[in-house]
């Protein structure tokens, strides 16, 4: 990956950065998104934020290797505590799990005042993130999922508003595969849940011939519920 050719991954979350934006890149590593968006024209100034010296170097190096010093400033701190208040309109946040990404937002909530726009790329834990956006205000606009090299990502994009007519029906769906994405049902989507439903069902044979305990059955019909849920979505679909 370099600057000019973006992964499908983050030519994803790319995608949707307003043009003209101010964005903040946070978890950014070698700032090859920053250097993308400027390189491109399409905005007025980009943060990219690491907490890792490592790749906080390597985010420095990036940028002044392509000269963009003046356009993207490279910032060493833990989430959202490298920008300012009212410093930018949109953030992105790519690369982790949906955990930490929560976390992040969470952690960080004085910090969303003037922004409009949240791209969040979770590898795992999709849910986690939704769950937040549901309690904080923040709608989903669009939801994409995509298999690259054999992995499969969730691209999540939200505005501030009222999220509730996208939970009203499904609510437990909606969160686990995506009010957006599970209207689609892509290639991607039906592939992910098919091996994840083999996988929570493989887990479940193993449960069923473990001694019996409250932590067993409570377990057992946690993944029950979870494939049922993937049973009612995907039904007849193969990938
Ligand atoms: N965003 C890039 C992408 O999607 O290709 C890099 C993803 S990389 C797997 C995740 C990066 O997030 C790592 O460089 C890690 O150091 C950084 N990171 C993890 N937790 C962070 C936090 N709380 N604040 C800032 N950066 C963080």
């Amino acid at each position: 990956m370099n600057t000019d050719k973006l992964s499908k991954r983050l030519e994803t979350v790319a995608k949707y950065i307003p043009k003209n934006a101010k964005f903040a890149d946070i978890g950014s590593d070698h700032a090859y998104l920053p250097c993308y968006m400027v390189k491109k024209s399409d905005v007025r100034f980009a943060i990219a934020g690491e907490v890792v010296e490592g790749p906080f170097q390597s985010a420095v190096k990036q940028v002044k290797q392509e000269g963009f010093t003046s356009k993207i400033s490279v910032r060493k701190g833990n989430g959202l505590e490298v920008i300012e208040p009212n410093e930018v309109d949109c953030i992105t946040i790519a690369g982790m799990g949906g955990t930490l990404i929560a976390t992040i937002l969470e952690n960080g909530k004085a910090k969303l005042g003037a922004v409009q726009r949240l791209i969040l790329q979770p590898n795992i834990s999709a849910s986690s993130i939704r769950e937040w956006l549901l309690t904080n205000g923040w709608t989903l606009i669009a939801e994409e999922i995509l298999e690259e090299d054999g992995k499969i990502y969730e691209v999540l994009v939200a505005e501030k508003g009222n999220p509730y007519s996208l939970y009203k029906a499904n609510k437990e769906s909606a969160l686990l595969f995506g009010p957006f994405l599970m209207r689609e049902k892509n290639t991607a989507f039906v592939k992910k849940w098919t091996i994840e439903k083999k996988n929570w069902q493989r887990i479940l044979t193993q449960l069923e011939s473990a001694p019996e305990s409250v932590e067993n059955s409570l377990k057992r019909k946690e993944l029950q519920g979870k494939i049922k849920l993937v049973d009612e979505v995907i039904k007849n679909e193969e990938y």
